[in-house]
């Protein structure tokens, strides 16, 4: 009966969805969308409103996925909207510079104390690719370091034990890349000292860079130990390799200048995604002059983009980031995400449910189990049946988390106090249901 009643609610997104399969692979056009680890076809949303999403069968959602990040202000923010709209009012894209990338940079760099110099591209992928390669061209030294459970986007080297959709699928290499790009790959475990000094001391004269998400939010939350990432640092300095902070998810999450500022670490090279853009595609990455200046047209690492800084991306980005320096903004975040996970925490707690909530800023996650996990080998698989379960239960109350028990929560400027209680109430109901 239950389950009849999911269907019947998705009707017009399944038959969507149908007609969907006919058009895309597996229905889609980025593969977690397609709601294969949790029930039933996936939800096609037809418009956003603040907190909430509203699909083609008009069913409503609080909604804690937030387009995988990016909305931090909530759907549909008036100041951003209107910017976009005044933006495309003059055209959409010239393929030149325009005042409105000046501004964008120049808010960036006036508030970021870890970046000189930016540049901007479209996508968080594409940020990482490039960046990959400004290490590899100011080094000359080919090998990257990557860290199990950390997504950097499809970059080729990097689909390596990566989270994410992959994490998801159970699969941790995708098909079509060459061996001789994987063996440039070192795999290493999250805060493990040990084996990174090894790693280090072993291929140190091989090793370009190592790339890392300093807040980890692909394959669960797996919040590191400060101690580990001041260490990681101390060694790229100390062997002479580059550090890449990827903050495509912590940048400007867990505070303006993300999880470099929040850990208070220089990393070489920070990579940007999602919040930049304001809900438009666009990526960036930045360092100092000096690892700036060996990027083309000023120095021999190429990379380019017709799209690059394209001025309705640019005019969204400015427009969210802009209120995100308002006094108090993060404080707010973390104080109303805090109220949530302590709620949800308090209430498992008391009917003795084996989960617990990780939190940093306005990032949460649901893990099923008490210990806590700063590894993803440390994540039991098992726990992903309670997740779908889950999934189930909140969608048919009305609230929405990303379809797979290894991504994060995004709470956002538009949730209130008053949502926040609306979805911790409804939490602990299909909790009930779920233990
Ligand atoms: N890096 C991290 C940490 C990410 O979370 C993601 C996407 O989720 C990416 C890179 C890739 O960004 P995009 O999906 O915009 O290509």
């Amino acid at each position: 009966m239950e389950k009849n009643e999911i269907i019947l609610k998705r009707q017009r997104s399944a038959e969507l969805f149908e007609e969907a399969k006919q058009y895309f692979p597996g229905g889609v056009n980025s593969p977690v969308r397609a709601f294969k680890s949790v029930f039933g076809p996936p939800l096609f949303i037809k418009e956003g409103n603040g907190c909430r999403i509203t699909d083609e069968d008009d069913n409503t959602y609080i909604d804690f996925c937030g387009s995988w990040g990016p909305l931090i202000l909530g759907h549909n923010n008036e100041a951003v909207r209107e910017k976009i709209v005044s933006t495309v009012a003059r055209g959409t894209s010239f393929g030149t510079p325009t005042r409105l990338g000046n501004e964008l940079g120049k808010l960036i760099v006036d508030h970021n104390r870890f970046i000189d110099k930016i540049r901007f591209v479209s996508s968080g992928t594409e940020a990482v690719m490039s960046a990959i390669r400004l290490a590899r061209g100011i080094t000359g030294k080919s090998k990257v370091v990557k860290f199990e459970g950390c997504y950097h986007g499809h970059v080729d080297s990097l689909l390596v034990k990566a989270g994410s959709g992959l994490a998801t699928f159970g699969e941790s290499t995708s098909a079509g890349i060459p061996e001789s790009f994987v063996k440039e790959t070192l795999v290493l475990p999250l805060n493990d000292r040990k084996a990174l000094d090894d790693t280090l001391r072993a291929y140190a004269g091989e090793i370009a860079c190592v790339i890392v998400e300093p807040v980890p939010a692909n394959n669960g939350l797996l919040l590191q130990d400060a101690s580990f990432l001041e260490c990681l640092r101390l060694k790229c300095y100390k062997y002479g390799v580059l550090l890449i902070f990827d903050e495509v998810i912590s940048g400007f999450r867990v505070g303006f200048e993300g999880a470099a500022g929040y850990y208070g670490i220089q990393p070489d090279i920070i990579t940007y995604g999602k919040i930049i853009g304001g809900g438009m595609p666009v990526g960036a990455y930045g360092g100092s002059h000096e690892v700036m200046s060996h990027i083309s047209p000023d120095g021999p690492v190429y990379q380019a983009g017709t799209l690059s800084a394209n001025p309705v991306a640019m005019a969204a980005g400015y427009a969210t980031l802009q209120q995100l320096l308002a006094p108090g903004f993060y404080e707010g975040q973390e104080a109303r995400t805090r109220r949530l996970v302590d709620r949800i925490q308090h209430y498992a707690d008391r009917q003795g449910y084996d989960m617990h909530l990780e939190q940093i800023g306005s990032i949460f996650w649901i893990a099923f189990t008490r210990q806590r996990i700063t590894r993803a080998d440390q994540i039991d698989p098992a726990g992903m049946e309670y997740f779908k379960k889950l999934h189930r239960e909140l969608l048919l109350r009305g609230v929405y988390l990303g379809p797979s028990g290894y991504e994060v929560g995004f709470v956002s400027a538009a949730h209130t106090e008053a949502d926040l209680d609306q979805a911790a109430a409804i939490m602990e109901e299909a909790l009930d249901v779920v233990f």
